[in-house]
Formats: structure tokens, sequence, C-alpha cells
């Protein structure tokens, strides 16, 4: 079994991408329980028809990127693309739909056939929030602005820009769909052969498009802006005027329109030119109709997901370790005693490792080559006080502590 290389398109998290990763999810959990939210796991795969009745059979994710396939008992499964389908899925097969709003956080792997590439790949990871139950444009910004408030706790606000946009209502994209329809018509022969094909399934997904050919023909295409009815209106100054309270800073960007098919209204992106191509790193908007895809009354709803792999790739730095303590006993007769100092400080949330091999000079060596702030060094002479030795090795500084007292000392820093 030589040579085997992790699947393409997946990584390990090891070491610092191991703690950058746990960073973004840390600060989005305690973030989003400042907003309310409460956390919620859904399974990794679910029925395949949770994925392709709600992202709509025309979309780039079901049509190219699903993992999906047949189980032993002949069910089709789908590894889990994005979380918004399987939140729903969850909120109706709960019995939760009476019970609205609820604000959900969710976070885990995700899966996409997708060219692997820096910031993509076929196993990813996302933190994500929905706002459930709730129809309101303030919702939307403070949804947002929660979005904003992780980026600012994890020191990012200086690479990101928030653009937003409208999607309106059913009935004013109905009518501008139409438009968009008759211009990409008249320039078929300008589109690139992807987006030809867009064009009658599905075109408002055109305006996505990462071709130079079809952005080019985008710069005079019919604006939305213009299509936009009374309610839609209403609904795009409401959101503006809430991201202004909230003091969340945005530039407006009618080429936003999402990846998946289910939105209308609010469409946002928090983009960075720090990552290339792969420049978003939190989107979301508004949708309406996927809990009633899964069998729940209609309920509408406001949400985002984040990239992780993304977000860890723009952080600075973890936040400084903890470097913690080693407890060594100078022999074998102090074994005891040791563990029951370690003990004690793990108690009080101390991150401590016992150092027993070798000679005592080798376990001070390790100890000291360990990065460690502290050593806590158990002698006969000292035990026969009830006391250690504690020592710093920065300043080698060193003192005898009473056992009881060094939980105390250890954690109101010396
Ligand atoms: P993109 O346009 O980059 O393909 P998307 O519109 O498909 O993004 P969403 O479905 O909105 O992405 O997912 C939300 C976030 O998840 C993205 O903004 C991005 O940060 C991250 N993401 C999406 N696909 C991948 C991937 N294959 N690898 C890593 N991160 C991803
Ligand atoms: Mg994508």
């Amino acid at each position: 079994m030589s040579g085997l290389q992790p699947a393409r398109g997946t990584h390990d998290l090891i070491g610092e991408e191991a703690r950058r990763h746990a960073h973004v999810v840390d600060t989005a959990r305690r973030v989003t329980a400042t907003y309310g939210y409460e956390e919620w796991a859904t399974p990794i795969f679910e029925d395949t028809r949770v994925f392709s009745r709600t992202l709509g059979d025309t979309s780039d994710v079901v049509t190219k990127e699903m993992y999906t396939f047949e189980d032993r008992g002949g069910e089709s499964l789908t590894l889990r693309p994005e979380g918004t389908a399987a939140i729903c899925r969850a909120l109706v097969t709960n019995g939760l739909t009476q019970t609205l709003p609820q604000k959900v956080f969710y976070n885990g792997p995700m899966f996409r056939y997708e060219r692997p590439q820096k910031g993509r790949f076929r196993q990813f990871h996302q933190i994500g929030a929905e706002y459930l139950g709730t129809s309101d444009p303030t919702s939307d910004a403070e949804t947002i602005a929660m979005g904003y408030a992780i980026l600012r706790a994890l020191g990012l606000t200086d690479s990101v820009t928030l653009e937003i946009n409208t999607l309106g209502d059913v009935e004013s994209r109905t009518v501008w769909r139409e438009a968009l329809v008759g211009y990409f018509r008249a320039h078929r022969d300008a589109l690139s052969s992807e987006s030809r094909d867009r064009l009658e399934a599905n075109p408002l997904r055109i305006l996505d498009s990462k071709s130079e050919q079809d952005r080019a023909l985008l710069e005079d295409a019919p604006a939305f802006g213009d299509y936009l009815n009374g309610e839609s209106k209403r609904f795009w100054d409401g959101l503006r005027r809430g991201l202004a309270a909230f003091g969340v800073p945005f530039v407006e960007n009618p080429r936003i329109v999402r990846g998946l098919d289910y939105y209308s209204h609010t469409a946002f992106e928090f983009t960075t030119d720090k990552l290339g191509a792969q420049g978003t790193v939190l989107a979301g908007g508004r949708y309406e109709g996927l809990v009633s895809e899964m069998g729940g009354p209609a309920t509408p709803a406001i949400g985002w997901a984040g990239g992780i792999e993304r977000l860890a790739l723009l952080l600075d730095e973890t936040p400084a370790q903890d470097h913690g303590i080693i407890v060594i006993p100078m022999g074998d007769d102090m074994l005891n005693a040791a563990i029951r100092v370690a003990q004690s400080l793990r108690e009080v949330g101390l991150r401590v490792e016992m150092e027993m091999r070798g000679s005592v000079k080798k376990r001070m060596e390790r100890a000291v080559k360990s990065g460690a702030s502290y050593v806590v060094l158990l002698g006969d002479d000292e035990l026969a006080r009830g006391n250690v030795q504690l020592r710093e090795l920065a300043t080698r500084a060193q003192r005898e502590v009473a056992i009881p007292e060094l939980p105390r000392v250890l954690t109101s820093g010396i």
C-alpha cells in the first residue's frame, strides 16, 4: 500500500491549518450565539432529492458537482454540497415549522465535484447561518451584520468588501428575465457556448459567468434596477437603511446573483482581492420556497455560508498558543503525586503534559524544547513539605509553591 495520497480535491487539516480552521469555527460559533443563534448538525449525506429539488435542476451544483451514489439498499444518496437545503429539511422533519423564527448556525464539510485550485476543493468546509421564518429587510441587515461581526472578530474587515444586490420578487424577476433573454438572444453569437446552453434553461446564471466573453456582453445588459416593482423597491431600500443602522459598509453590485437558484430580494457576497479567482469568502441571500419544497409551509428566510478554507487563508495568524505546563516527577516515587498535580491543573482548564521518560536531565531538556511556559518539579524534599518547585522557563525564576495553591497561582498568572 505504498504511495497512497488523499483523494483529489481533499486535504488533511493538521497543525497551523487545523488551528486556523478551528479558530474560524470557534469565532463564528461565539459571535452567532450573541445574536441568539443555536447550533444544529445535520447528516453529511441526505436523500438526493433534498438537494435536487431545492437547488433547481439546472444549477451547476446539481448538474455537475454533486457526489451522488446509490447505497446498498438502492437509495439515491448525495454528499451534501451545501447546508441550507439540509437545514430546511431538518426544520420540517423535526416538526419545527410552527416554532418560528428559528436562528440556526451550522458548520462542517461540504462536497462538490469541482476543478481543485487555490481556495477551491472537492471536500471543503463551511460555516453557515439561517434565520428562518422572517420576512422583513431588517432581519436581512442583521444577518449580514452578524457575518460582518465574524469577519471583524477574525481581523478581516480590511481585506473584504460587502457587495449587495437585490433579486427582487418573482414578479419583478419575470419581467426582467424576459428583457434579459431578449437581449442575450439578440447577442447569441457573442455568448460563450456554456452560456448559450444556459440561455433557455437558466439565463440568470449567465450573469454569474466567469468567461471574459460573457462579461464583456454583460456591460450593456438590461439592469434589474430598472425592473423593480413597488414591493421590491421597498425591500431594497429597507435593506440598505438597515445595513447603515448596523454600521456595515457596503457597495452595490448588480452582478451579484448567487450560484444557487432559490433566492429573492437580498443577495450579497463578502469578497476579497487576495485570493485570486476564488474571491468570495462569505455569501448568501433571502430565499423562499425551500421549506415548502421539503413538505413544510411557505417559510421566508435569510442565510449565508462562508468558506472556511478561504477565511483561514486570509487570517494573519491564529491567536498565540497557550504553551502550557510540564509536570516532571524527579523519580518513580513521585509519579502518583505528579498525576494528582497534573489532574488538578487540567481541571482548572490549564494545558498540562507530563514528562516521565529518561533521566531528570532529559525530562528537563524536553520540557524546555517543547516551548512550555512553566515546569512543575516534584522532588522528595519539597513533597515532604507538601510543596513543588515551580519554574518559569523564560526567566528561569523558580520558587516553592504549596500543592493546593498551585491551580490558583498558575491561573492567576505569577
Ligand atoms: P464560487 O462562485 O466560488 O464557486 P459558490 O457561489 O459556488 O462560490 P456558495 O454555494 O455560495 O459558493 O458557498 C458559500 C461559500 O463557500 C463560497 O463563498 C466559498 O467561500 C465557499 N466555497 C464554495 N465552493 C467551494 C469550494 N469548492 N472549495 C472551497 N470553498 C468553497
Ligand atoms: Mg461554485
